[in-house]
């Protein structure tokens, strides 16, 4: 078996540990409290009453009430569930609009719709990842049955303005879903305020266990389910209810609301610290995304004429966790969705590294990482076939340290 080793995690964007508090809460539901939420017996009740305890948690967090919270198995299932709801609740609406940086639990679902006979405006993002509001405004329809936009980016951490989206879609009284899966336990958020109709979130990015997300419905907001079956969630979510995940959900919710100070001061100012450190110790690199209107956890930086994934290797043999924005497979060096609707220049986007933080994250990791980081990519730079000067790569080895043919030239 591996030996465990502790990780220097910067990979919060992808998941976070669960909290020891979120933890303690949820053992006993998974040990002495396995009644089903939906018995009449008094075994099952007070399940049932945990249940609704961890629906108020959520609720209180987001500022909305206990009945607009459906419990789901994960922010793609909550995602899937609000896009699929609208469409079915406006069948003669045949026309949706999103963004091209979504994640694929949106993006994919959207295609999907797409190729079954809906018309879907794809609205892009300028060079720091920005959407242009007046062309959101001009592309709703009277046949417009929904208008998804995320809160915030998973991979640069840029944040959009959901409350002016928001009323841009009231005006036209057109739906509106946030992917706020990032936003949730990071920024603070009142959905007594905000005004959108659905909200996505997941517990892995919060504290919380894998396999357990919500779905804000706003009270009057048309919903069709999405899992059909029994009458769980007053008939809005089939299934027995992941009650251990749910409770741990509560807690972790409740938890964000109590640190969300400390995120927004400690935790930004260690990104920042690590941003800056990078940015300056580095030649050739360059941050993407919008450097203010972002998630406070989030750095999202581009290394000149190295592959990510090559990057992420070194890193992951001192025990550094992180994610790069571009994928290695099948000898295609495709760099995200994400960073190509940026613009990011080739050169660049190859060597997109995503550095996200938590509360767990302490100043010595970062003095880590700050002195590992500059010889790792001087290392890969010496050797990179996209480095100044060096022929382009033409169809010989793939530009990270993988054994993939290159594509080259691209
Ligand atoms: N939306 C965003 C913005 C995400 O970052 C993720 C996960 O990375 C998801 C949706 C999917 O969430 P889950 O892993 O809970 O399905």
């Amino acid at each position: 078996m591996d030996q465990q080793i502790k990780p220097l995690y910067f990979d919060n964007n992808a998941t976070t540990r669960v909290a020891p508090e979120v933890l303690e809460e949820m053992l006993p539901v998974l040990s002495d409290l396995y009644g089903n939420p939906s018995s009449m017996h008094r075994f099952g009740g007070q399940v049932g009453r945990l249940l609704a305890r961890a629906r108020e948690r959520v609720a209180a967090g987001l500022g909305c009430s206990p009945e607009e919270i459906v419990f789901t198995s994960c922010g793609t299932e909550s995602d899937n569930t609000a896009l699929h709801s609208a469409v079915a609740a406006n069948p003669g609406k045949k026309h949706l609009v999103t963004t091209r940086v979504e994640h694929p639990a949106v993006l994919n679902v959207a295609q999907h719709l797409e190729k079954r006979g809906h018309d879907v405006t794809w609205l892009g993002v300028d060079a720091q990842g920005l959407l242009d509001l007046d062309e959101l405004r001009r592309s709703l329809r009277d046949d417009t049955a929904l208008v998804s936009v995320m809160f915030a980016n998973n991979e640069t951490g840029t944040v959009y303005p959901l409350a002016d989206i928001a009323d841009i879609c009231r005006e036209r009284g057109v739906l509106l879903h946030t992917d706020a899966v990032q936003a949730v336990g990071k920024l603070p958020l009142d959905l007594s305020a905000l005004g959108v109709d659905y909200l996505a979130l997941s517990g892995h990015k919060l504290h919380a266990p894998k396999g357990v997300g919500a779905l804000y419905v706003r009270r009057g907001a048309p919903f069709r389910p999405f899992v059909l079956g029994g009458h769980q969630e007053r008939g809005r979510r089939a299934g027995t209810e992941n009650v251990a995940s749910i409770v741990a959900l509560g807690r972790a919710v409740e938890l964000a609301a109590a640190n969300i100070d400390e995120e927004n001061t400690r935790v930004r100012a260690l990104r920042d610290r690590l941003e800056r450190g990078l940015l300056e110790s580095i030649p050739d690199a360059r941050l993407n995304g919008h450097p203010d209107r972002r998630l406070p956890n989030t750095t999202n930086i581009s290394f000149k004429y190295v592959e990510g994934e090559a990057i992420l290797l070194l890193m992951d043999e001192l025990g550094i966790c992180a994610s790069s924005g571009s994928a290695c497979t099948s000898g295609s060096l495709e760099p995200s969705h994400v960073l190509r609707a940026l613009g990011v220049p080739f050169t660049f986007a190859h060597g997109s590294i995503r550095f996200s933080l938590s509360r767990y994250n302490t100043g010595a990791e970062v003095d880590t990482v700050l002195r590992e980081m500059p010889g790792i990519i001087a290392r890969l730079r010496a050797m990179s076939p996209f480095r100044e000067g060096a022929d382009a790569p033409d169809g010989g080895a793939c530009a990270c340290s993988c054994s993939a043919p290159g594509k080259g030239g691209r």
